[in-house]
């Protein structure tokens, strides 16, 4: 790991959220600016809701230059930016700001690092049947980027399905074209989307604990099936069973690697190695 030199003239970047201290993204981070030689370092700021405003002028008057917004601030900063992009505005969520000449611009890059790291891999989205299971801030931003990367049917299958039915009427909005239909992910209708999907995304948090089954029973993934499973924090078992059954599959660590990048884009103009990146993801996943 190269020498981190700090100076007076380095530029800070960092993440709100609260908690804080479990984000992986600091060292992601810190490694791509070291690889790229560029004078940054990126910082945790542990930020509690009612404090998000008076933090935000605060960081603004200190010259820091880029923020990235985790959990519970995405939505909520809306309201204390200067300018909004069209996808964060779609998403009704901002996970990067941008700080310049005493403004704040805010930037959605989830669904950019999520249809990213599927493309990458050689999947066209184009013409696709996709599949997510869940309905929360992931799988909107899932969403979004799969109906504006080309799929021509959307199913959501939510154990709420009052959310899953708000979502889709919220993506309807901007893409009208695309088929959309919600399930309860135990209604009949929902073994049929799974095993005739072209792409079933888990975007639901089941997979992250120890112990925790798959968020559909797996005899229903039919091996040409790609599964995406947002949850990076361990091997699940939807992943496994999935790679039993013969599909491709792919966990959340490249979605989370390339909303990072482009985070680093939108603040320096430049692209990131995100191989660097994913590698020093990886060693912090597996101490
Ligand atoms: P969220 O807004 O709280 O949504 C959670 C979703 O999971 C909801 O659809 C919820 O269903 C569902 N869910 C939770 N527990 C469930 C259970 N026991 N049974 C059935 N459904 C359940 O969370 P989020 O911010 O979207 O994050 C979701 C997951 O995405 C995280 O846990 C994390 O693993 C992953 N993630 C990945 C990245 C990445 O870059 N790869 C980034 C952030 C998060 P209901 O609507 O019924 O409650």
């Amino acid at each position: 790991m190269p020498e981190l030199a700090i100076t007076g003239k380095t530029n800070i970047v960092g993440v709100l959220g609260w908690p804080v201290e479990h984000s992986l993204s600091p060292p992601m981070h810190n490694a791509a600016y070291a690889q790229m030689g560029l004078d940054y370092a990126y910082v945790p700021f542990p930020v509690a809701p009612e404090q998000l405003e008076r933090a935000l002028a605060g960081l603004a008057v200190a010259g820091v230059r880029g923020l990235n917004l985790t959990i519970p601030h995405k939505r909520q900063v809306i309201e204390l930016l200067d300018e909004i992009s069209d996808e964060a505005r779609q998403i009704e969520a901002v996970n990067t700001l941008k700080l310049e000449d005493g403004r704040l611009l805010g930037f959605n890059t989830d669904r950019y690092g999520f249809t990213e790291a599927v493309t990458e891999t050689g999947f066209s989205f184009d013409g696709c049947a996709v599949v997510m299971l869940g309905a929360g801030g992931v799988a909107c931003a899932m969403g979004f980027g799969a109906a504006d990367a080309g799929a021509s049917s959307l199913t959501i299958l939510n154990r709420t399905v009052e959310k899953a039915r708000d979502l889709a009427g919220r993506i309807a909005v901007y893409f009208p074209d695309l088929a959309l239909s919600v399930h309860g992910p135990d209604a009949p209708q929902a073994r049929q989307a799974v095993t005739e999907a072209d792409i079933v995304l888990n975007a639901t948090s089941i997979g992250m604990r120890a112990g925790d089954d798959a968020p559909v029973p797996v005899d229903w993934l039919a091996p040409r099936t790609y599964v995406y499973d947002t949850v990076y924090n361990r091997p699940t078992r939807l992943l496994a069973a999935a790679r039993e059954r013969g599909c491709r599959a792919l966990d959340g660590a490249t979605m989370l690697v390339h909303q990072g990048a482009k985070a680093i884009e939108i603040w320096t103009g430049t692209r990131p190695d995100t191989q660097v990146m994913l590698d020093v993801l990886r060693q912090h996943l597996r101490p």
